[in-house]
């Protein structure tokens, strides 16, 4: 029955801090949007409780229009106090209040599909509900980009899962953990395990730890601060200035692109973590190159001939953007994407080659750089879809 179905406009994918805050930014553009998921979901259910945000306040606001339902406003309504590091919990619960505030119209349902039709695209809710829209947002994150070493690939869950796989670390009480991986992350769930009193080492592939925050003065030199540092908070001195200007950042080589994005992003503990891991057992600079399961326990043979035995792996191994994985592309919609190394190509707007179609968070990273990564991206990413309706009226 094509003739009944209904249209809307603008589809946005997603509930966590871009999809939320593109949701704000066309609302108060007066742009019709239908918004899906289930709000801080990814932050709820796949980080470990009693984590802490490694982002600083001023790069954990989700952007909003009118810069009124930002940490602070949150703190002061609420009258709830948040720490720094601003505790998980905490910085859920603002996103909720974010959304019930600014995106009350969220529809908590999931889209199944999303295929191309005339004039736009069909979506299809795991409900069943089918309609068209003019164009769809996809800020979906990187919930479903979860990287395993290949020597785990096959393993049950219950000997190895990756850390987006677990949500209460306390409940490993009695057994004998090995955390892969040796960048936040990595080094929090360390933190997490012993601190519940969980035997815990670290293995790593860096040669040694990297930090980040240990020289915070730096960023009370006044002007000099200013122009090392952006309260974007993305990278080091320098390098945070240049990432916090994604269409500055674009226009530069790809080769440059590519080492600068490494070196603002690479594993790295924040310095608020080091006196927790005083006494932790790390071993870096080594591989795991077979992990294979003995009984109940996990077998871990080391490339420095050494072998572990224990009750459970925690892959800390991070993300690989590889957006064929979203499922509710259709396979119309991947063969007419552009993409490199699993990242859409994306122009202004945030717009793939898809027309109409665009990619918010991560993986707009490849096109519009480092920043996009992270919470302190929501205000250029909301901004940069708005261009799409300042400068095309929002039609294809
Ligand atoms: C352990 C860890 C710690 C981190 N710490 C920080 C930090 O301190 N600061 C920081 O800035 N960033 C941090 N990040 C990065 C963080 O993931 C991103 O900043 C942020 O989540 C990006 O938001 P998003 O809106 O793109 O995606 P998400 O927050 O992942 O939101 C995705 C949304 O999509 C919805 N969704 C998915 N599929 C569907 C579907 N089919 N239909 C409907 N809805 C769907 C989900 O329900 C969810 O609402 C951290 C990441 C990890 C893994």
């Amino acid at each position: 029955m094509t003739g009944a179905i209904k249209k809307c406009h603008v589809t946005i994918i997603g509930a966590g801090p871009y999809g939320l805050a593109s949701a704000a930014y066309l609302e108060a553009a007066g742009v019709e949007a239908r918004v899906f998921g289930e709000p801080m979901s990814f932050w709820k259910n796949q980080m470990p409780v009693g984590m802490c945000l490694r982002s600083s306040w001023s790069a954990s606001h989700i952007a909003d229009p009118k810069q009124q339902v930002t940490l602070d406003a949150y703190c002061h309504q609420n009258g709830n106090h948040v720490s720094k590091p601003i505790p998980l919990d905490r910085f859920v619960d603002y996103g909720q209040w974010y959304q019930r505030t600014l995106v009350p119209h969220l529809e908590r349902r999931q889209v199944a599909r999303v295929d191309l039709d005339s004039g736009g695209f069909r979506v299809t809710l795991a409900d069943g509900e089918e309609f068209l829209s003019r164009r769809v947002v996809v800020a979906t994150g990187i919930g479903t980009f979860a990287s395993r070493p290949a020597e785990f690939v096959g393993l049950p869950l219950e000997l190895a899962s990756h850390s987006s796989e677990q949500n209460d670390l306390r409940k490993f009480k009695g057994q004998r953990v090995i955390v892969v991986g040796a960048g936040q992350s990595a080094l929090e769930s360390a933190c997490l395990f012993k601190e519940a009193g969980i035997e815990v080492e670290v293995i790593g592939r860096q040669k040694s730890l990297r930090w980040v925050g240990l020289h915070p003065k730096l960023h009370h030199l006044g002007a000099l601060s200013w122009l090392l540092y952006s309260p974007r908070d993305v990278g080091p001195a320098g390098i945070s200035r240049l990432v916090s200007m994604p269409h500055l950042f674009r226009r530069f080589p790809r080769q440059f692109q590519d080492r600068t994005a490494y070196r603002a992003i690479r594993p790295a503990g924040a310095g608020w973590l080091q006196p927790r891991l005083v006494g932790m057992p790390i071993t870096l600079g080594r591989r795991i190159v077979s992990a294979k399961a003995k009984g109940s326990q996990l077998h871990l043979n080391l490339d420095d001939g050494t072998e572990r035995l224990v009750d459970h792996a925690l892959l800390a191994t991070g993300y690989r953007v590889d957006v064929s994985r979203y499922e509710f592309l259709s396979g119309s919609v991947s063969q007419r994407l552009e993409t490199v190394g699993g990242y859409p190509v994306l122009k202004r707007g945030l717009e793939s080659s898809v027309p109409g179609l665009h990619f918010l968070g991560k993986p707009a990273a490849w096109s519009f750089g480092p920043l996009l990564g992270f919470v302190s991206g929501t205000e250029f990413a909301a901004r940069e879809l708005l261009y799409c309706f300042h400068h095309r009226n929002g039609t294809r």
